[in-house]
């Protein structure tokens, strides 16, 4: 039976098909282009609610390294939903992660987008699709992609969103290496790379043509086209990504990239028979891999 006060709903990651820099502003901020892609891989997060006088907020998680205190994203979602939508309420969230933690795909953005979602649905709907998408920017640059989904190119800050008609489902291997990477550290590494952000790395024509590809259902253009700053930046420094990259184009990858920030690489392949040969290579070097595709 229906539970009225519950609902359980997929909460998508993303990947970087594109990130470039365009500029580093004087307080260390980044301005970015880049194209954002929903994939099939994801978290599961159920939110139920019971209303109760008083505020109450409780996280569960199934991997014990998530914390699940105001230090978890998803929490803050329903703080921050719940302080504008003036309820109150016992709030209960569980998260069933499948998504690479510090991955660069988005994972604890996409279950704060799920959150907002969720709790909307359970309050009624007070909020319409605009100021749900100003909750999200709140809580984080990566959060409103993750509420809209699709494919989008974004700009500023990564709030700046516009979307893509993309015709075209790729074929997707998802790689980790046990390494990790956090975001503020790959911005340095990015400083210190690349001196300064005068010009963008990737000169402009390589995005458009991305898009066009996309629009044409073109995979194979598509994956030529994909493109990372932070590939060379951090690849030196993360040797079982570089070697992953390395895996997948050997392997029949049409193209390969990290997503955002890393560590985690995927590879985009013509067909799911080539896809599943490169996974057995990687996996008998000690790779985990999850198969997806674009949605
Ligand atoms: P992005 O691609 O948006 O930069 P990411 O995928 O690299 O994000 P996350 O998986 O969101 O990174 O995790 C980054 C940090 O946030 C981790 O150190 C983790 O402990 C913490 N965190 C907070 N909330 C969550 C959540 N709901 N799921 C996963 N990690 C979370």
């Amino acid at each position: 039976m229906k539970n009225p006060n519950g609902v359980e709903l997929p909460a998508y990651a993303k990947i970087n098909l594109y990130l470039d820099v365009t500029a580093r502003e004087e307080n260390g901020y980044h301005k970015i282009e880049s194209v954002m892609q929903r994939v099939s891989l994801c978290d599961r997060v159920a939110v139920s609610v019971s209303r109760e006088p008083g505020r109450s907020i409780f996280v569960r998680c199934n991997l014990p390294y998530v914390p699940r205190d105001a230090r978890n994203i998803a929490y803050r979602a329903a703080e921050l939903f719940m302080d504008a939508a003036g309820v109150c309420g016992s709030v209960r969230i569980t998260l069933g992660k499948r998504i690479p933690v510090a991955g660069g795909m988005a994972g604890g953005s996409t279950d704060a987008a799920a959150v907002l979602r969720a709790l909307n649905r359970l309050f009624g709907y007070p909020f319409g699709r605009a100021r749900l998408t100003e909750l999200a920017c709140a809580l984080g640059s990566d959060v409103p992609f993750c509420l809209r989904g699709g494919t989008a190119v974004c700009t500023g800050f990564g709030e700046i969103m516009s979307g893509v008609r993309s015709r075209t489902r790729l074929c997707l291997l998802i790689v980790t290496g046990g390494e990790n990477v956090s975001t503020p550290w790959a911005f340095e590494m990015l400083d210190r790379y690349y001196q300064n952000f005068d010009a963008r790395a990737s000169g402009p024509v390589r995005l458009e043509r991305l898009t066009a590809a996309l629009c044409a259902g073109d995979a194979a253009r598509a994956a030529e086209s994909m493109y990372n700053v932070f590939d060379p930046a951090i690849f030196p420094h993360r040797p079982r990504a570089a070697r992953a990259k390395e895996l997948l184009l050997e392997n029949g990858a049409l193209g390969a990239l990290m997503s955002g920030s890393g560590p985690t690489v995927f590879g985009v392949f013509p067909d799911t028979g080539t896809r599943f040969r490169a996974g057995a290579a990687l996996l008998s070097e000690g790779f985990t891999v999850r198969e997806a595709y674009t949605l």
